[in-house]
This record gives structure tokens, C-alpha cells and sequence, in this order.
């Protein structure tokens, strides 16, 4: 069983897929995370991210361990602990430019796939990303595009981030950046064959997580 949750930035998708995957006992996988984990190696190495065959060179040669756990994630790379860091505004700011170039993406499309096929012996995957149901994992059995409007992803990215670490103009900037920027991968965010759309503006965490567990159960 594969379940694909595609969505833009503070749709929800990461904390929804960790609850369908915690409420089914099923694995989880957040790919963003792995976009992530190669930009936060880039800069560690002192990478030029415009030099797109030096990156891509990186993320094939990136050791990483990816937690499955929806109760436990982590991330390790080339053995440092990286779970906290990854979430920092220095690599939100710069993810999206690893994430266009297209040797990245091939590298970590194919360990998504891997940890993908490794989690079915245990009953399956709720994988959570921006291209899962269109190019990832394009036989999941059940792909859900989950939206919230722009001022919902704001609220809910906001309450994420250490209060004062930012103001509410530069975390709207960064939303606003970052989906131009993500607006450039065509596979994105569009509803593929058989995508249920959620619209999770009005919605509680809860009744998402619900609904996606009864669609996956039906
Ligand atoms: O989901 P998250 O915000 O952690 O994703 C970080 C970035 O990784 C996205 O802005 C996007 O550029 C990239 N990404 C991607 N493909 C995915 C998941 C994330 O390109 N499947």
C-alpha cells in the first residue's frame, strides 16, 4: 500500500501524513526532507548551489538514513544529526534551487523509490511530498492533493517556527518565494489521475487525518 499526500508548503501535509501513517501503522516518508538534507550538505561543503554538477555530485555521494517512524523522524547525514537543521530559514530559503536541478532530483527520486519498495513487506508508506503522485510512486493506491489557502499556510507555518526568529513579513515573503520558485517543477501539485483534492483552509488536523485514513480504508 502506497499512500501519496502532495501539497504546497503549510498545506499540512507533513503533520497529516505522519497521522494517516501513525492511525494505519504504515511508514512515512517526507521527501521535502531529503531536498533538505542535500542543500544543508551543499553549504556544509562550501558548494556554489548554482554549480549543478558539483551538487548533483554531492547527492549521490550524501550518506543519509531517513527515519520511517511517523512517531520518530530523524535525519542523519554523512553521520551528523541534521533533523533540527534542516528546518532552519537558511535552508528554506535555498531548497528550491537544489530541487530544480534535475540530476538532484533523479538521485533522490531513486532512494524515495527504494525506501518505498523497502517499507511494502511491512504493509506500506504514506509519502509526503510535492511530485509523489506524479512521478514517485505513480501506482500509489491512494494520491491525495492536500490545499489550504495562502493566509491558512502562513498561520500554520508560523506557529511551526520559533516565535521571534522571524517576522510574519519575511515568513509571508518566504511562502510567497518559495512557491514562485517551486512553481518552476512542472510535476508539481498537479492533480494527477485519480487525485482526491483536500481543501484543508476550513479543516482541523484531525478531520484531514480522518478522512484520508477512510478514503485509504474503503
Ligand atoms: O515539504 P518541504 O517544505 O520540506 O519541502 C522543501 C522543498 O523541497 C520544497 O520547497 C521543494 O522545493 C522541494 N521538494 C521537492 N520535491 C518533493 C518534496 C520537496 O522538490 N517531493
Amino acid at each position: 500500500m502506497i499512500i501519496a499526500v502532495d501539497g504546497p508548503s503549510g498545506s499540512g501535509k507533513s503533520s497529516t501524513a505522519r497521522g494517516v501513517a501513525d492511525r494505519l501503522g504504515l511508514r512515512f516518508l517526507d521527501t521535502g526532507a531529503t531536498y533538505r538534507a542535500v542543500t544543508w550538505s551543499a553549504i556544509q561543503h562550501g558548494l556554489d548551489l548554482d554549480d549543478t554538477a558539483a551538487v548533483a555530485q554531492r547527492a549521490r555521494e550524501l550518506r543519509l538514513e531517513l527515519s520511517t517512524d511517523p512517531l520518530h523522524q530523524y535525519v542523519i547525514a554523512d553521520g551528523t544529526d541534521i533533523t533540527a537543521a534542516i528546518r532552519e530559514p537558511g535552508i528554506s530559503e535555498r531548497v528550491s534551487k537544489i530541487a530544480t536541478n534535475l540530476d538532484v532530483r533523479a538521485e533522490l527520486i531513486r532512494r524515495q523509490r527504494a525506501i518505498i519498495d523497502d517499507a511494502q513487506p511491512s504493509g506500506g508508506i504514506v509519502v509526503e511530498g510535492r511530485d509523489i503522485a506524479t512521478v514517485v510512486a505513480t501506482d500509489a493506491e491512494l494520491k491525495v492533493l492536500l490545499t489550504a489557502d495562502q493566509e491558512a499556510r502562513m498561520a500554520r507555518r508560523g506557529a511551526e517556527l520559533a516565535v521571534g526568529s522571524i517576522t510574519a513579513e519575511q515568513l509571508r515573503d518566504q511562502i510567497v518565494r518559495r512557491d514562485a520558485d517551486d512553481s518552476t517543477v512542472s510535476e508539481f501539485q498537479v492533480a494527477s489521475d485519480g487525485a482526491v483534492t483536500i481543501d484543508s483552509t476550513f479543516m482541523t488536523l484531525e478531520e484531514v487525518v480522518e478522512t484520508i485514513s477512510r478514503l485509504a480504508t474503503e
